[in-house]
């Protein structure tokens, strides 16, 4: 047999999973100070939960998704967004009725059967919030300012745009749904055969074709941010003012248009141009009425999702180095009674809360010294027959390479 992974789906070996630590610790420092709660979810829900959340009409919908029959004939997907399961876990668990906001915060594999590209994966990790129950601005803004402020925490966020734009809702979007039809249909000609069908099915997504005759038809289209109700443009501009005065730098882009349904009025998207065509970093905006489609009580809530894989592979480009685990001590020995006094030396100084190796073979000092080297250490004790019957070990300051002889019973105590 071959051992290998399904296309698409890939391991994520430890020098990597030191960048992914490392984001993902922003993300709970940063979360925690916005009031946000972990919830933790199963990896797959019935399928329906998907279809009605997403919409029948999205790309993930139609073509993406890991669905199976189960043993007793319900269809289960495997999750390929994170939304639809919070605001089912949202219903299931009465928690609008436990207080008025919820804050929750997610993370974990999504699964889409797409074409394995560079940054795009069929399994890929997801970073997402959601905020539940306010219909006011601020949250949109103060969310957004949480994603921001993430981003600026890995220190990627010069590499990185962010644009937000408006949806509108039922009032206004059905009418401007209706300008889009009457502005496309002359021309369905220049369409590709898919958006020739979302004509008929949800025009809206041709904004969204990446086809090239598609692109340059919808160049000229209506915006639906010259079209939003009283109503929806005082919320984007609310949303803006907001944003202004939390220092969140942001453009408005009218073309964004989300691949899932359930959006209203606010969305957004953090793209960088770094990564060739797996532009998208995160993404998120507002859903008043996903709750309700659940089952539950009218509750307007926004939220975002970031996609791990490609922000590590970002943070790789800005620190090509490496992001080695490092020791701050290793111990070298020299003799068979060394080696018993090395194995406790390094003991007791991990015992203090200090990171430490030990060197396993009987090597020699020369290729003990390289591997402290290249562990990172800062120190290193070197244990030999001879001081050690004085009751003495070396330490070695390592960037000088400098020794003195230390009491070997001070030694854990040092400071490093
Ligand atoms: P794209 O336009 O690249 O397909 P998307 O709009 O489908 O992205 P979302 O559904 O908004 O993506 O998911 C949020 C984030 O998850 C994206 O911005 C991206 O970083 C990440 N993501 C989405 N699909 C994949 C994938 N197949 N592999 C890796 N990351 C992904
Ligand atoms: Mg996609």
């Amino acid at each position: 047999m071959e051992a290998r992974t399904p296309r698409g789906f890939h391991d994520v070996l430890p020098d990597e999973v030191r960048r992914w630590q490392f984001i993902e610790d922003n993300a709970r420092r940063i979360f925690d100070l916005y009031g946000f709660s972990e919830i933790r979810i199963p990896v797959l829900e019935f399928t329906e939960i998907f279809a009605r959340s997403l919409g029948t009409t999205t790309d993930i919908v139609e073509k993406e998704m890991y669905t199976f029959t189960d043993r007793d004939g319900s269809s289960i997907t495997l999750r390929p967004e994170g939304t639809a399961g919070v605001v089912r876990a949202f219903v299931e668990n009465s928690m609008h009725a436990k207080a008025p906001v919820s804050k929750l915060w997610y993370g974990g594999m999504m699964f889409r059967h797409e074409r394995p590209q560079k940054g795009r994966y069929r399994g890929f990790y997801q970073i997402g919030a959601e905020l539940l129950g306010p219909e006011d601005p601020a949250s949109d803004a103060e969310l957004i300012t949480m994603v921001w402020k993430f981003l600026e925490s890995t220190g990627l966020s010069e590499r990185l745009t962010l644009e937000i734009s408006s949806l509108g809702d039922n009032n206004c979007r059905p009418q401007y749904k209706e300008k889009l039809v009457a502005y496309f249909e002359p021309q369905s000609e220049k369409l590709c055969p898919d958006c020739r069908r979302r004509l008929g099915t949800n025009p809206l997504r041709i904004l969204d074709c990446k086809e090239d005759g598609c692109k340059k038809t919808a160049a000229g289209a209506p915006k639906m941010i010259d079209n939003l109700c009283p109503d929806c443009s005082a919320h984007f501009e609310a949303v803006e003012n907001y944003l202004e005065n939390a220092g969140v730098p942001y453009t408005i882009n009218p073309k964004i248009v989300r691949g899932l349904d359930y959006y209203t009025r606010t969305v957004f998207e953090v793209t960088t141009n770094e990564l060739g065509s797996q532009n998208a970093i995160a993404a998120g905006g507002r859903y008043d009425g996903l709750v309700e489609e659940l089952g539950g009580p009218k509750t307007p809530a926004v939220g975002f999702a970031t996609g791990m894989e490609r922000l590590v592979l970002l943070h790789e480009k800005a620190h090509p180095g490496g992001f080695q685990k490092e020791v701050a001590v290793f111990v070298a020995h020299l003799g068979e009674g060394a080696r018993t006094a090395a194995f406790k030396l390094t003991s007791a100084l991990r015992d203090r809360g200090v990171s430490a190796e030990m060197e396993y073979g009987g090597k020699s000092l020369k290729s003990q010294l390289k591997r402290a080297d290249k562990s990172g250490a800062r120190y290193t004790f070197i244990i030999g027959e001879d001081e050690l019957s004085r009751g003495k070990v070396k330490l070695r300051r390592m960037e000088t390479s400098t020794e003195e002889e230390v009491d070997i019973e001070l030694a854990p105590s040092l400071s490093f």
